[in-house]
């Protein structure tokens, strides 16, 4: 019996130790479990961040030869070259087409960037780059289109076309080819400002040691000597070959026209300047020429004395030109001629407000004008297609010479601060004049 109990008493101690010994392992287990957990959590962390580290670096990396892609090229020619891959693929020209294809007539400025962008995609030898810049430089004829011109002449000749350029569209240093010894003003492309002051000393033609002085700015052409209206042609090849030019010698066989032509003109504030070859007054928008109908805007006004058309061989004391333009940019042309006889209240009125000196554009205070005071009753006109007769001579142009007259006094026509400003009549070369 005692050993008995000694037994169960051993067995009991036995279990309780085993018991012990499991709850113990079973611990010891979940403890060693969840290490391992934790371990491989920081392992995942670890890795990812390491991950992370090396896309970093990746980036890093990235950014660096992007950097180094990105470094200024050194060169014109690498900018250029630069330029140029970028435009291979054609994408940018056909963005451009697509934005101008609705467009009837584009802006010269458009013209000459369609060209350039045409030449950087096509190569320097595209006919249709060449044929924008053309356009651009027949359009350019008005106002203040240097920065224009200039771009469309070194288009030209960059695509090969024999093409002389402006002295002052040359950029600083470079030489001018055919300009005789003219340099390439600093400065030059920039707007008219910087002309400003230098127009009280128009007269300083002859100053070229002192090179901040810019040359008397930009005569390109004249009415006589050197620069004279037989030379024009040098630099502005459509003066010399063209053959629709301006002004004529009006004299018949007419053809009877049936085109109504009418003024709505209008008064306002008057603008006028001395561009170095005529007085012009600019006209503010609003006054309007119509040709059957269409309307043509009138732009400037600005005289010659004397009259650039001739009458069966006879120039007048002066002729006033009334500039206009219509919508799809055509341009037309009223000539007036001035008799020398009474004198012309609206004349007198310009004269007294009139700039003898080249210069910008002023606007006397209070003053205002109505070009119809120039007008005479009659409108019968002689008409033909002609030209600009200032540089860059460009044709297109359509001409009504009224065949009334308005008076001028020979002391008027005498303020008029050019003495000539008038180019010699041109060649008819088979046009038709007709008359209303
Ligand atoms: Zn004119």
């Amino acid at each position: 019996m005692k050993r008995t109990i000694i037994e169960v008493i051993l067995a009991l101690a036995l279990l309780g130790a085993g018991a012990f010994g499991w709850t113990n392992w079973k611990q010891n287990q979940s403890a060693t479990n969840q290490v391992t957990e934790l371990k491989a959590a920081s392992e995942e962390a670890t890795k990812a961040a390491a991950e992370k580290a090396a896309s970093v670096k990746a980036a890093e990396e990235e950014m660096t030869a992007l950097r180094a892609e990105m470094a200024p090229l050194e060169s014109q020619a690498q900018q250029l070259a630069a330029v140029k891959a970028a435009m291979a693929n054609g994408a940018t020209l056909a963005d451009l087409e697509a934005a101008y294809k609705s467009q009837k007539k584009l802006s010269a400025e458009r013209q000459v960037g369609l060209g350039a962008v045409r030449m950087l995609t096509k190569g320097a030898e595209d006919p249709a780059a060449m044929e924008a810049f053309r356009k651009a430089l027949e359009m350019s004829e008005l106002g203040d289109r240097k920065n224009t011109i200039c771009a469309a002449q070194i288009g030209l000749a960059a695509a090969g076309e024999k093409v002389t350029i402006m002295a002052d569209c040359l950029p600083k240093g470079a030489k001018p080819g055919a300009a005789k010894g003219e340099k390439a003003e600093p400065g030059a492309h920039e707007e008219k400002s910087d002309d400003k002051h230098d127009h009280g000393k128009s007269d300083s033609h002859g100053k070229p040691d002192d090179k901040k002085a810019p040359e008397k700015h930009a005569v390109h052409w004249s009415y006589d000597g050197d620069m004279g209206p037989e030379r024009w042609g040098k630099e502005f090849p459509t003066c010399a070959k063209g053959k629709s030019q301006s002004p004529l010698d009006i004299r018949g066989p007419f053809v009877k026209t049936r085109t109504v032509v009418t003024t709505d003109y209008k008064e306002g504030p008057l603008k006028m300047l001395n561009n170095g070859h005529t007085i012009q007054v600019n006209v503010p928008a609003g006054s309007k020429l119509r040709i059957d109908g269409v309307a043509y805007d009138l732009l400037q006004f600005h005289f010659h004395r004397p009259s650039e058309e001739k009458i069966d061989g006879k120039p007048m004391a002066m002729v006033v030109h009334f500039v206009h333009k219509n919508a799809e940019g055509k341009l037309a042309v009223l000539g007036v001629l001035l008799k020398e006889g009474n004198e012309n209240p609206g004349i007198k009125t310009l004269w007294a407000n009139m700039p003898m000196e080249e210069g910008p554009e002023v606007a006397p205070e209070g003053v205002s004008f109505n070009p119809a005071n120039l007008l005479p009753r009659e409108f019968d006109f002689y008409s033909y297609e002609g030209s600009l007769t200032t540089p860059p001579c460009t044709e297109g142009v359509r001409f009504f010479i009224l065949k009334s007259t308005v008076n001028v006094a020979k002391e008027q026509v005498a303020a008029f601060p050019f003495k000539r400003n008038a180019r010699p009549t041109q060649e008819l070369n088979g046009r038709e004049i007709t008359t209303n």
